[in-house]
């Protein structure tokens, strides 16, 4: 008979031919379980999703709950239920007041979908500005918006009318125009291996979107549910994004995406045509009280208020020669080697010493680093050891 590795090898559609191949069994908190017994500290959080660590009691109980009820009744939109209703409204109350319609998918690509289309539609613009080296999704509206040829090229031709500018360039701003429908953008840059946008540049952005009429889109996709220290990222630049994207973690490790704005901006889908957006399962009801159930979890147990304490203690831990730069925001962070060969060294005897890592698709010299926010001090302090004796024998 097949080993399931065998079967995930010959059945399971493959992405890369250097899959991580762990096998995992169960999780709890920070830890992953394999089915040896192996257990690890998960330091990327499947990719900024498990901000309130691994089954959390409180998630699972409210998936249970709403599993037990019901599932799922009907396409997007038309019935009213408490999960969804309830998250959205919850939402809302933690964001300024222009931010006041939710629209749930399922999604980051589809939030980003949604959110280009929408600025289309309300503007009545084609163009779309984004940044070098961005990364917003997979899907042909998402991958259009990309800052990396080697990952579109081959998809081409994408949407026209896209423009790409430097990032972190207050300068290059100019070029937003009364064309713009809108403009795209990360608060901290992630796959290019974690580069914060800064003040300046955030302050430019929002002015000249003010001056010239087109809609700033934050994806907060990654940077969102506490990730940076606060709820969402753009809070500590002084700004507020016309749309916000959310998705990853804001399910509490269920899928779902968002796309939220105002309700003027979002009340272009509804005419000319109705339904500009179409989803079946966007804002499912099960997904709906895990994100609820998650966001409760970080505002009322103060997660999101140690996240830059903890992000310092682990910077100042990971001290070494060979780290040749540290970039951080929050527990984000991304530790940068020589290049790809000693990098993969090192995650690979960070995993076998029971920690896993990885690198970042636009940049395989440089570590990623994003626990749990739930991680407590000492867990990152052993983490942190981890990767130093990893580093130590393979710099
Ligand atoms: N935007 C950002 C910043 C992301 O990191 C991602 C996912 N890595 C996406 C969008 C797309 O999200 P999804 O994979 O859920 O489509």
């Amino acid at each position: 008979m097949s080993t399931l590795r065998q079967l995930f090898l010959s059945r399971v559609a493959q992405t890369t031919d250097f899959p991580l191949l762990l096998e995992i069994e169960r999780a709890e908190g920070i830890y992953l379980y394999d089915t040896k017994g192996k257990q690890y500290i998960d330091l990327i959080s499947g990719i900024s999703v498990s901000n309130v660590g691994h089954c959390h009691p409180k998630v699972v109980k409210a998936v249970q709950e709403q599993a037990e009820k019901f599932m799922f009744l009907m396409v997007y939109g038309e019935y009213v239920y408490a999960p969804h209703v309830r998250f959205a409204d919850y939402l809302c109350k933690q964001l300024p007041s222009s931010l006041d319609r939710v629209y749930f998918v399922n999604s980051g690509s589809e939030a980003v979908e949604g959110a280009m289309k929408t600025a289309k539609k309300y503007t009545g613009r084609a163009e779309i500005i984004h940044f070098k080296n961005s990364y917003h999704g997979s899907s042909h509206g998402a991958l259009s918006v990309m800052g990396n040829e080697y990952f579109k090229n081959p998809f081409r031709p994408l949407l026209p009318g896209i423009k790409a500018l430097e990032y972190n360039n207050p300068e290059q701003l100019d070029e937003i125009s009364t064309d713009t429908a809108c403009v795209i953008a990360e608060p901290v840059q992630a796959e290019s291996g974690i580069h914060p946008a800064s003040e300046a540049f955030m302050k430019k952005l929002r002015k000249k979107c003010d001056e010239t009429g087109a809609l700033l889109i934050l994806d907060e996709i990654q940077t969102g549910m506490g990730r940076t220290g606060t709820l969402f990222a753009f809070e500590q630049y002084g700004i507020v994004p016309d749309i916000l994207l959310s998705a990853k973690s804001l399910g509490g490790g269920m899928p779902i995406g968002a796309f939220i704005t105002s309700s003027a901006i979002m009340s272009c889908l509804k005419e000319n045509p109705i339904l500009g957006h179409i989803t079946t399962f966007g804002g499912h009801p099960v997904s709906c009280r895990a994100g609820h159930a998650a966001l409760e979890i970080l505002l009322e147990e103060g997660h999101i208020d140690q996240v830059e304490e903890k992000g310092k203690y682990l910077e100042n831990l990971l001290q070494h020669p060979s780290i040749l730069a540290k970039r951080r925001k929050g527990l984000m962070m991304s530790l940068e080697f020589e290049n790809f060969e000693q990098n993969k060294r090192i995650i690979d005897a960070c995993i076998e010493k029971g920690v896993v890592t990885d690198w970042f698709l636009f940049s395989d010299k440089c570590m990623r680093i994003g626990p749990p926010l739930i991680i407590s001090f000492e867990q990152l302090k052993n983490a942190a050891e981890i990767i130093i004796k990893a580093i130590e024998q393979n710099a």
